[in-house]
């Protein structure tokens, strides 16, 4: 794997997939709620354009939904926002382009000086970027390497997707990888290679499917795993409890069963919520109570873990060497429903040890509590990549730039 510093930038178009997939306000107003991912993304992006390079950023935003382009583009989410706010923190001027392969980028890629740096529209617009067909995907590839010279792949948040421009494009140019990518990979290293113990890991999010199938391989590598957010449900419902309308993925319940089996019989410690707080509906005002876990009402959801589970987690952390966590406790948007997330996030920076924190929502968590950044060993900017990288996966993102 090739560093930025090993090519030769000056006067050539460089395409950078970054990571720029930040949250926005629920409300729909436009607001970013957390800039994480665009400054993660920063030393790259400036490093080029300083060198003299002609910098062309691609990223995606969100699940765009429609048939072809046009409808996609239609629907939205467009990155215009994220390019005004990447200007904003470079201190240099982004143009944006509406399309990723169209005239627009076109255009805009041709009228890039030395320095300039261009952001080109959402690559999810484009339904091949994600498509299973290879071919699909290597035509799009091709279109798009017309613009650059050279490829940096920095986006460790999608390191783990077989996508065009994260893929199937660097295969086609000189490339390199972005500092943002080593970074993240020589933290995760550490907790694969001989980590301390205790080591524990905390997950949670509303991902459920994805992140049930991971749980399983990291019984082998943790002392104990700590289970909240959304994905808690199915476990709960394995263990015969009525779930109410909490997020619930009935076909995995299976699922659940064995990997309660499977710790039980490798001697992880398998931690899960013994109260919950619940609502009867989806909402910042919604009234809250607390509940055993075995009690939820059947017209309540679950929205976070409880105060003795606030407890429990904490103590379950205490004493740990290396912590691992992804995946929010609770609806933490929510003020009502954050205590749950806000307790592990306190009790990861009493942490005596290696402690990362993994993931876009649980990053945008920390930041919302106030807590700095150093509080933590490492906030890494990828939730399912880092996961996968845990796994012992090979990464495609990766595997692309020679690692
Ligand atoms: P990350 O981005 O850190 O990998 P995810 O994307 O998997 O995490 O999940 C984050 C989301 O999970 C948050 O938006 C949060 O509101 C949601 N969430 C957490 N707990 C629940 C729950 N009990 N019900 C519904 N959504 C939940
Ligand atoms: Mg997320």
């Amino acid at each position: 794997m090739q560093n930025i510093d090993d090519l030769d930038v000056a006067g050539r178009r460089v395409l950078v997939r970054s990571d720029l997939n930040v949250p926005f306000d629920k409300s729909g107003s436009g607001v970013i709620t957390d800039d994480g991912r665009i400054r993660a993304s920063l030393p790259v992006i400036r490093a080029l354009s300083d060198r003299g390079a002609r910098v062309v950023v691609m990223a995606h935003l969100g699940r765009p939904k429609g048939d072809d382009f046009a409808e996609r583009a239609e629907g939205g989410p467009s990155l215009r926002p994220v390019a005004e706010r990447l200007s904003e923190l470079l201190g240099r001027p982004v143009a944006f382009a509406t399309d990723l392969v169209g005239q627009s980028a076109a255009a805009t890629v041709a009228g890039l000086a030395d320095g300039d740096v261009a952001l080109l529209e959402n690559v999810r617009f484009e339904p091949a970027e994600t498509s299973k067909d290879d071919v699909e995907r290597s035509v799009l590839a091709a279109e798009i390497a017309r613009f650059g010279d050279l490829y940096v792949g920095d986006g460790f948040g999608v390191v783990h997707r077989k996508q065009a421009s994260v893929f199937d494009l660097p295969a086609l140019l000189p490339n390199a990888a972005g500092g943002l990518i080593t970074a993240e990979v020589s933290v995760l290293k550490r907790l694969t290679e001989d980590p301390a113990r205790p080591y524990v890991v905390v997950l949670g999010g509303s991902k459920v499917s994805d992140k049930l199938g991971v749980i399983e391989n990291l019984l082998g590598l943790a002392d104990r795993v700590l289970i909240g957010g959304g994905m808690v449900y199915t476990f709960l419902a394995a263990l015969g409890h009525q779930v109410g309308t909490s997020l619930l993925e009935p076909d995995r319940i299976e699922d659940c069963k064995a990997i309660l089996a499977a710790a039980a019989e490798r001697g992880v410690e398998l931690v899960l919520p013994t109260d919950i707080v619940v609502a009867p509906r989806f909402a910042a005002d919604a009234p809250a109570t607390v509940v055993a876990a075995d009690a939820i009402p059947a017209d309540h959801m679950g929205l976070d873990i409880g105060p003795a589970s606030r407890e429990l987690f904490a103590s379950k952390l205490a004493d740990a060497r290396t912590v691992f966590w992804n995946g929010p406790m609770g609806v933490f948007e929510f003020p009502a429903f954050a205590a749950g997330t806000r307790a592990v996030a306190d009790a990861l920076t009493k942490v005596d040890g290696l402690t990362v924190v993994g993931g876009g929502d649980s990053a945008a968590a920390v930041r919302s509590f106030g807590l700095a950044d150093d509080a933590f060993g490492h906030i890494s900017t990828g939730g399912g990549a880092s996961l996968e990288y845990l796994e012992g996966k090979t990464l495609p993102g990766l595997t692309a730039l020679g690692a």
